[in-house]
């Protein structure tokens, strides 16, 4: 029955996964090993390391509530129904198909869900979460086995350079005044201007705009007024980029562009933002600056320098405009092509936006 419902209808979440699938042999017992719906509406996930999750939505049907569910590879033991409270009518564990556990959770009628905002976190190697409602009344928690590391794990864990590469816990965004601020994000080029050319024809606008549209995206989450100057592939001017900004009289303003070196030398990799005036916008420019050097590794710093460009010299509101790395460098381009590189950026380009609003406002 669950299997013919699961052919329609449902939409496959931007699950965040920072490590490899490795696939289990089909006889392994469960990847998961603990969860918990916590009392701020946020689903906890232990699993076995490096696996491979997808997550699920469905619409409520003339059987089912609204249901949100995870399979996780390996097969459950002893499949079960646990009572639910608040908006959660229940929770099953249960096995889909042999080799498989899949871990469901549905909602009462009448609960407000947002799926299209549902984002898949990964804490480190073995942990995740995900925001699925807000609870109205009290709710209380549900799980079984603990979520949270053990010290000893942690303690060990950080000894080791896997570890730090790998732990991208620190992108936790800040909490911001909703609807206070207004932000206008510039994906740079776009239309017949594709902007850089890299290794393997990555094109800048495809790029930039894909980063931009994930930070307007965040930004949106945390109750920021977020706006694109361009949403696809069209020829857009400077002038209308600064004056959609200016006129929106937006609190800040940010370019997203990726750099291309002379004579496409593939040595040639790096971060750097550029502010052309103000402390604000110095202070803006190192905040973005310093998050994105967190999630790229090995690539240089080239520094928060003053720079003419013409939209941010014509912005009224402190304005940076981000180079996200060489799409001519050898590492820069790799890591570019890859969605979840750009993911990584987009949540550090937004976590210091949301600092250095968060700062100010
Ligand atoms: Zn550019």
């Amino acid at each position: 029955m669950i299997k013919l419902l699961d052919k329609k209808l449902f939409r496959y979440l931007s699950v965040f996964l920072f490590l490899n699938s490795a696939t289990l042999p089909i006889n392994s017992s469960s990847a998961l090993a603990a969860w918990a719906i916590k009392t701020n509406g946020f689903l906890e996930l232990r699993t076995k390391s490096n696996t491979n999750l997808e997550a699920y939505f469905q619409k409520s049907n003339q059987i089912y509530g609204d249901r949100f569910w995870v399979d996780f590879p390996g097969e459950l033991k002893n499949p079960r129904t646990i009572k639910g409270n608040g908006s959660i009518k229940e929770i099953r564990l249960g096995k889909p198909s042999k080799g498989k556990t899949r871990l469901v959770i549905e909602f009462k009628e009448g609960t407000y869900l947002n799926p299209l905002t549902w984002r898949m976190i990964g804490l480190d190697q073995n942990r995740w979460k995900i925001k699925l409602f807000n609870p109205k009344n009290s709710f209380k928690k549900i799980g079984e086995g603990l979520v949270e590391n053990t010290r000893r794990n942690f303690r060990s864990n950080q000894n080791t350079n896997y570890k730090r590469k790998n732990n991208y816990d620190f992108l936790k965004l800040p909490e911001v005044k909703q609807n206070k601020f207004s932000v206008v994000i510039d994906p740079g080029h776009g239309g017949p201007d594709p902007g850089a050319i890299g290794i393997a024809g990555i094109r800048e606008t495809d790029v930039v705009l894909d980063v931009s549209k994930m930070v307007r995206n965040l930004l949106s989450e945390k109750g920021v007024n977020a706006l694109l100057t361009r949403k696809n592939e069209v020829d857009l001017d400077l002038a209308p980029r600064v004056s959609f900004a200016n006129n929106m009289d937006a609190d800040i303003f940010v370019s997203i562009h990726a750099n291309a070196s002379r004579g496409k030398r593939r040595d040639i990799n790096g971060l750097e933002t550029f502010y052309y005036r103000g402390w604000r916008g110095r202070l803006l420019a190192k905040r973005i600056q310093k998050q994105i050097l967190r999630v790229s590794p090995g690539s240089p710093d080239r520094g928060v320098k003053q720079g003419r460009f013409y939209v941010i010299k014509n912005t009224r509101m402190p304005a940076v405009l981000v180079e996200i790395g060489f799409l001519t460098g050898r590492l820069d381009a790799r890591r570019l092509e890859k969605t979840i590189h750009r993911k990584r950026l987009a949540y550090a380009i937004a976590k210091g936006i949301l600092e250095y609003l968060d700062k100010l406002g």
